[in-house]
């Protein structure tokens, strides 16, 4: 074992995480944000499930494991042994319902998870998986070059400079630019005689009934879109499409709320207007932190969480601010 790890297993064993590592840490509430947990498709992957396990487990001794209502009380963000940590998950994949939901089940473990609704509707999975997906099989199968070639000239170009990793690049351009994109690559991909279906990726409605209520379910716009690169009144579409859909799915509107992709230059104060009219109390980014107070409730931080292991979230807890 190195000394780092040694010292991260160290400050993670209850005495220490419970005296040292309570004055080291920043008082205030963590919020854990997972994606895939496990995986069930060869062609997709999350975080190992055996160390989701070694993380609820270790969470589940060591933490306060809060529901999604509990943000606004005050007493959670004081200085405490057992620090406040809310778990969420995002995109509602299928492996959250059978990988992770057992173990949550298992340490009462409450979680709230964040649904795009067309996916969840109609199968599939959202764009960036999908697109990577595809252009994955363009790949096994020899076609990528002819895929550039059969391109418009300006989606050759983009794919050419960004062949790695497109999904970034058009998480900078216009929504109506990403779609076009997508529809593009779809289009010549069949032609070409690729397969380009997506087989669904999300948890049905079913499943997502019968995790409840020790999972709530909060809204992640309907086709995970950019927010800050949409207009608004495209948005406001989008997010009565998705609040329509969970309320019917779920029998209540959604009042909690995070952004795809999250990060501050992924949404806006206008989008943030829309979200409040439409009655959203929680709202949570991709920004990591800390959260130190209850009123701040339009921008929760939240930490990633692909540690290779208990410590190691802990370690990440304790350097959060
Ligand atoms: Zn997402």
């Amino acid at each position: 074992m190195s000394p780092v790890h040694f010292a991260k297993r160290l400050l993670a064993s209850a005495p220490v995480h419970n005296t040292v590592g309570a004055l080291l840490r920043r008082p205030g509430v963590q919020v854990l944000m997972y994606h895939r947990i496990g995986s069930l498709d060869p062609e997709f992957s999350g975080l190992d499930l055996d160390v989701f396990r070694d993380h609820i487990r270790w969470l589940s001794a060591n933490t306060q494991l809060i529901r999604p209502e509990q943000l606004s009380d005050p007493a959670l963000y004081a200085r405490t042994r057992k620090p406040a940590v809310l778990l969420t998950f995002d995109d509602g994949f299928r492996d959250f319902f059978v990988n992770a939901y057992p173990v949550l089940a298992e340490h009462e473990a409450p979680a709230l998870v964040f649904l795009p609704t067309e996916a969840v509707q109609e199968g599939g999975t959202i764009w960036p998986e999908a697109l990577l997906c595809r252009l994955a099989r363009a790949r096994k199968a020899g076609a990528f070059e002819t895929l550039l070639n059969g391109l418009q000239p300006n989606h050759s170009v983009l794919l050419q400079d960004h062949a790695h990793a497109p999904t970034g690049a058009l998480k900078t351009v216009s929504n109506d630019a990403r779609l076009a994109f997508i529809d593009d690559v779809v289009t010549t991909l069949t032609t070409l005689g690729i397969n380009t279906h997506i087989d669904r990726q999300m948890m049905t409605w079913d499943e997502i009934a019968s995790t409840r209520p020790l999972v709530d379910y909060g809204a992640h716009t309907h086709s995970h879109p950019i927010v800050s690169r949409m207009d608004k009144d495209t948005f406001a579409r989008d997010m009565a499409r998705c609040c329509e859909l969970l309320e019917q799915g779920l029998g209540a509107r959604p009042t909690r709320f995070a952004w795809p992709n999250g990060r501050r230059e992924d949404f806006s104060a206008t989008a943030l207007e829309t979200l409040h009219g439409l009655g959203f109390e929680q709202v949570f980014t991709t920004v990591e932190g800390v959260n130190n107070e209850p009123h701040s409730t339009s921008a929760i931080r939240r930490l990633p969480t692909s540690t290779p292991d208990a410590a190691s979230l802990n370690a990440l807890m304790l350097r959060a601010s």
